[in-house]
């Protein structure tokens, strides 16, 4: 049997540092336990290393947003404590997470009926006070069909603790609300940011996701998280250049000098934006900066290897890629610098 062959885009994983953040989070969690969030493939770097890892680490709750992103997890962590978090939208929803053990989300009446007429059993509820996004609202906590549930984790999600906003104490009083009203196992408010808030924020579980990832979005957190993805690809072709010649996409970059480039197989369809065209972007390789020249295409960047003449096709360069200054030189949030990363790259199981 032939090899297929390797993607020439990886993503470098520092499963040291994955676990670090999640250290540093619960340690910041004092009492409670720390989850995590591993929606969205675990913020791009794949969900099932990220989960086999943080499970290792002592992490026992996970959260993830569709139904379709449970099945690569049933084999890699306890079905049981996984939680979908946009609930059961169809009876099968039900089904599939009786059959699995997984808990859904219950996030409206509807769904609690949903739920209780198929023979309701574990579940969680999310109330919604203030983001205006999913969940029960305020008037419809002391619904009596809460009382039928049997509820593990009653949880909220906060709009703003990555600001000092004073909706942040308002979410916090409506919480308290949420407490007294319905009857859980476990209550559960803070994301990564919620996490610096501490206090009655922390309650029983914290449920950070982007700072596991290396994100800091607060200040508080930028001194003690680690970074953990970055995204590296090969040289595929070098070339000579002559003063006069352009490169890329419209020619936004003409040469002075005569100089020598590469160009490296990682372009916008990787979630390597247009953003990072001449005068952003850059690589390292062997202690080197490597500038972007031009535009970034599809499939491919131009880069600068004046300094590095001994790079030639088949090298690996990393793009420079601190989630914090990155977000800066893009306008992109670190979120989106994270979940954009696309399906080529090499990603560990
Ligand atoms: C995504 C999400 C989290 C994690 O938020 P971060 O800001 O990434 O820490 C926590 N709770 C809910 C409900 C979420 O949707």
């Amino acid at each position: 049997m032939i090899q297929p062959p390797t993607p020439a885009l990886r993503l470098s994983l520092d499963e040291g540092a994955l676990a670090h953040n999640w250290h540093v989070i619960a340690q910041l969690s004092g009492a409670a336990q720390a989850g995590a969030a591993i929606k969205a493939d675990g913020y791009g770097i794949g969900a099932r290393r990220a989960a086999r890892v943080l499970r290792k680490t002592g992490c026992r709750d996970f959260f993830i947003a569709h139904w379709s992103e449970a099945q690569p997890l049933l084999d890699v962590i306890d079905p049981a404590s996984i939680s979908v978090l946009h609930g059961p939208m169809i009876d099968t929803d039900c089904d599939y997470a009786r059959a699995t053990g997984i808990k859904p989300v219950l996030n409206s009446l509807a769904q609690i009926d949903r739920w209780l007429a198929g023979g309701g059993g574990r579940c969680d509820v999310m109330v919604d006070s203030g983001i205006n996004r999913i969940g029960l609202s305020m008037a419809e906590i002391s619904d009596p069909r809460l009382g039928q549930l049997d509820v593990d984790l009653c949880m909220s999600h906060l709009a703003s603790a990555d600001e000092d906003s004073p909706q942040n104490a308002l979410q916090l009083a409506r919480f308290g609300a949420i407490r007294q009203a319905i009857k859980a196992q476990r209550y559960s408010l803070a994301n990564s940011a919620g996490v610096c808030l501490g206090g009655d924020y922390l309650a029983d579980l914290t449920r950070p996701g982007l700072a596991l990832y290396g994100g800091s979005p607060r200040v508080e957190l930028a001194g003690s998280i680690r970074q953990v993805v970055g995204p590296e690809a090969q040289l595929i072709q070098t070339r000579q250049l002559q003063a006069g010649d352009s490169v890329g996409y419209n020619a936004t970059i003409t040469a002075t000098r005569a100089m020598r480039v590469g160009v490296v197989s990682m372009g916008y369809a990787d979630g390597w934006l247009r953003c990072w065209s001449s005068g952003v972007g850059s690589f390292h390789a062997d202690g080197s900066d490597i500038p972007v020249l031009g535009r970034v295409s599809m499939d491919m960047t131009v880069v600068d290897l004046t300094h590095c003449n001994h790079l030639g096709a088949g090298d690996w360069l990393a793009a420079n890629y601190d989630l914090r200054s990155a977000s800066a030189a893009s306008g992109l949030s670190q979120y989106e610098l994270l979940t954009l990363l696309g399906a080529r790259f090499l990603r560990g199981d």
